[in-house]
């Protein structure tokens, strides 16, 4: 009865979202932090104002939330972690925002700059659809976000697939000299997950300059506002730079599915066309909505962000003296394991006090667990935990 394509699906598995009872979450690398108080406002006014609005179709392009969207890129420089804060209240909310020296942007980001879709996991799915052919190999790390690998699969695009350095860094030259022989595009998360290590811009920039010119060059951003440098700067200089990034982490919004990817217009225009011979209205009226109030309020996620990587760096600091080996993350979760200990067992008994943290099976990385970052109080509990591992 099934098409035969189904034999080359092999969906992700996501984070375990068990209703059992009620666990401190910390394995889906979501924010812990409620969205902004405005953007609960915007919600609520736009369904009792304007309830005729759910009746009738959205705007299938979105525009008004790419304006919100290149606002706030402009506004921030693309790093939230790293923006001023001036005024406002104590959580950030209603603050001016300015961008650090280190991540001005040297040109306007304009609304036509920027694809919105139905989470950054849809955005992903048109890039590749959009970019990546079966007759050439696409080019990746070896331990990656590992969706990109389920959509080689859905649309049949072969992977070559790069072993990170042996101190977790992506192998940048051979991942270039992979894509040269292929005459392919590259694809990789920056930060990278789930090592939680990024590269700086000048090595984007590096990668770039001697990537094939004429294959699209995919940069997953996902995490970069908890301490990565964007590539966004970049787009100045390259036509076939792609960046992919989401509200689901950064700015609250795992809940409201809304991703999108910055590039120049002709490869936004690709996109756009893939969504509109699937689904011509990715983006409902109230996560339009939820979404435009969210990058009007940065400064509430600016402070967010903050607090994040503030309780991320303790928490980092508190693992290695107790003799965890940690890498350095510049992400919203840490990477981590201890000689002597059964990473899964450790998971286990982390689990059994009430704690859900992620792990894989994955070879090579079986032994770490990926701990997303929570507020104090849920990284207070996690300590009490992990003192006796
Ligand atoms: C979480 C994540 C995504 C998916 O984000 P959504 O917008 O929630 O679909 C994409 N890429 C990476 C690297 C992620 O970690």
């Amino acid at each position: 009865m099934l098409a035969s394509r189904m034999n080359n699906l092999h969906p992700y598995v996501p984070g375990e979202q068990p209703k059992d009872r009620v666990y401190i979450k910390l394995n889906a690398n979501e924010n812990p932090y409620p969205p902004s108080p405005l953007v609960i406002k915007a919600v609520r006014n736009a369904a009792k104002k304007h309830p005729e609005k759910l009746a009738l179709y959205p705007d299938p392009d979105s525009n008004s939330l790419k304006e919100a969207i290149s606002d706030m890129l402009n506004k921030t420089g693309g790093v939230l972690c790293r923006a001023n804060l001036e005024g406002g209240k104590k959580n950030g909310s209603k603050a001016r925002v300015s961008p650090s020296e280190a991540d001005k942007i040297p040109f306007v980001v304009s609304p036509e700059m920027i694809y919105v879709g139905n989470g950054s996991d849809e955005v992903l799915s048109f890039v590749f659809y959009a970019f990546f052919d079966s007759d050439r190999k696409l080019v990746l790390p070896e331990h990656t976000y590992s969706f990109y690998p389920v959509y080689g699969g859905f649309y049949d695009i072969p992977l070559e697939k790069i072993p990170l350095n042996s101190d977790w860094t992506l192998n940048k030259e051979k991942m270039i000299e992979a894509a040269n022989n292929e005459n392919s595009g590259i694809i990789f998360a920056n930060p990278n997950a789930p090592t939680s290590l990024g590269l700086t811009r000048d090595e984007v920039r590096e990668m770039l300059k001697k990537a094939p010119k004429d294959k699209v060059f995919v940069v997953d951003e996902a995490y970069v506002d908890f301490g990565g440098e964007s590539s966004i700067p970049l787009l100045a200089e390259f036509q076939n730079l792609v960046i992919v990034r989401t509200t689901s982490k950064s700015l609250c919004g795992a809940g409201q599915r809304l991703g999108y990817l910055v590039a120049n217009k002709e490869l936004v225009n690709a996109v756009t066309t893939v969504k509109n011979s699937l689904n011509h209205f990715p983006i409902d009226f109230l996560a339009q909505q939820a979404g435009i109030a969210a990058c009007k309020d940065v400064g509430y996620y600016v402070h967010a962000a903050q607090s994040v990587a503030f309780e991320r760096d303790e928490f980092i600091d508190f693992l290695r003296e107790k003799g965890w080996s940690v890498l350095d993350s510049q992400t919203n979760f840490i990477f981590c394991k201890k000689d002597g200990v059964d990473g899964k067992a450790a998971y286990k008994k982390i689990k059994e006090e009430g704690i859900l943290i992620r792990r894989f099976d994955t070879p090579g990385i079986e032994e770490y667990l990926r701990i997303t970052v929570g507020t104090h109080e849920q990284m207070q509990a996690l300590r009490d935990v992990m003192e006796e591992i």
